[in-house]
């Protein structure tokens, strides 16, 4: 089921009359969501996530904006009638209730023609719990389960009712690191096997960006940018977006531009084409940098992180926005790490730069 958002905007009035407080937590969100995707929606704590969610289930009315599930506009719906599975952070079991009086639980409400029988009741509760491989815990109480297995219990809850879109909100929150690996997986393996449209709320990019077909990028309830997470990656719009997404994160620098060169403080590093003279913010991605005798970047060399595959250079700079930078080198290249400085080149495609008051991308043509 493709899900389409026109306009949609919340505000919500401030407590106090006197002052005007009120928040805009989502502001004219506008994307069709693709029929059978996966889409992670991702951004900073309190930038809108959660209300855009609300909306789309039908929790929270929207105070202006259009929703619709295909072609149908559900705007006005409530949310038992739009055929949404929820599943929160806090996985919100019924703690006295079995597992599989919990997954039931949905069921039971039914009512008309989606109404069924004992059997028929039973038979789909054993199916979503085999669907996320808990069938084997059908008689325990929550108490009696490990939170991986709790959140998959809630997650069969949401399934049961074979709903045409699925929304998570930070579904993986609650769970340890390892467990978070192994269940976002299990997440996406479900999504491609049900084909259910999925929206997975998350402030956590790698997360996002590892079990998205499309990701979107919000901040203070606008969203910034919409694209698969490869793309968005390697042609950010904007510095928060560049900043939001990659692990370790991109390098930020003080640079100008003159004469079609780009300067990182004094250190003259690359032709840029097409760009007036002007200072900038300069990012540079942490696998942008070439270790090269003949490299324009000068840096202090602080020292070498060997990861296997790669090497972490953690090394300073005067320009230097953060405390540190660190380049992702691969292993083969040697650094002498008895030298006081590291001297690099640039990959233009992994340089980008911003606008120093508007923080928007700035493009340029390499030579
Ligand atoms: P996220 O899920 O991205 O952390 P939310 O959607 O929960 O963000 O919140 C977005 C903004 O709206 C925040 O500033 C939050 O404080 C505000 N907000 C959320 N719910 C309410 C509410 N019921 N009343 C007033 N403000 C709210
Ligand atoms: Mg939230």
């Amino acid at each position: 089921m493709k899900v389409v958002l026109q306009n949609l905007t919340k505000v919500f009035p401030g407590r106090n009359k006197k002052v005007n407080e009120e928040v805009v937590a989502v502001n004219d969100f506008t994307f069709t969501i693709p029929d059978g995707k996966l889409i992670g929606l991702l951004g900073p704590s309190g930038c809108g996530k959660s209300t855009t969610l609300y909306m789309i289930s039908g929790l929270q009315k929207p105070t202006s904006g259009k929703i619709f599930f295909g072609d149908d506009d559900v705007t006005e719906l409530s949310a038992e009638s739009r055929g949404v599975g929820l599943v929160f952070q806090n996985y919100a079991l019924y703690p006295h209730m079995t597992v599989r009086q919990n997954i039931l639980f949905p069921l039971q409400n039914l009512r008309g023609k989606d109404k069924l029988n004992k059997n028929e009741m039973l038979e789909r509760a054993q199916k979503a719990a085999a669907l996320v491989q808990i069938d084997n815990l059908m008689d325990r109480k929550p108490s009696e389960l490990s939170g991986g297995q709790q959140q998959r219990v809630a997650i069969a809850r949401a399934l049961v009712k074979m709903p045409s879109v699925l929304l998570l909100d930070e579904p993986l929150s609650n769970l340890d690191a390892r467990l978070r690996l192994q269940t976002r997986e299990e997440i996406r393996r479900i999504q491609k096997e049900t084909g259910i449209t999925t929206i997975f709320v998350t402030h956590d990019q790698e997360e996002a960006m590892s079990i998205s077909d499309m990701i979107v990028v919000m901040k203070l309830g606008l969203v910034q940018q919409i694209g698969r997470p490869q793309d968005v990656y390697d042609d950010p719009v904007n510095l928060f977006v560049a900043k939001f997404l990659g692990t370790p994160p991109i390098n930020v620098f003080d640079g100008r531009v003159e004469n079609g060169r780009l300067y990182i403080g004094e250190d003259e590093v690359m032709k840029v084409k097409g760009v007036e003279d002007q200072p900038v913010t300069v990012g540079i991605r942490p696998e942008g940098f070439t270790p090269d005798s003949k490299g324009r970047l000068v840096c202090g060399l602080n020292g070498v992180e060997i990861m296997g595959r790669d090497v972490s250079v953690v090394s300073t700079h005067p320009a230097s926005l953060n405390p540190v930078i660190r380049s992702i080198i691969n292993a083969d290249n040697k650094i002498d790490t008895s030298a006081e400085t590291v001297k690099y080149s640039l990959k233009p495609h992994k340089v980008f730069l911003f606008n120093k008051e508007t923080e928007t991308r700035i493009y340029f043509e390499v030579k």
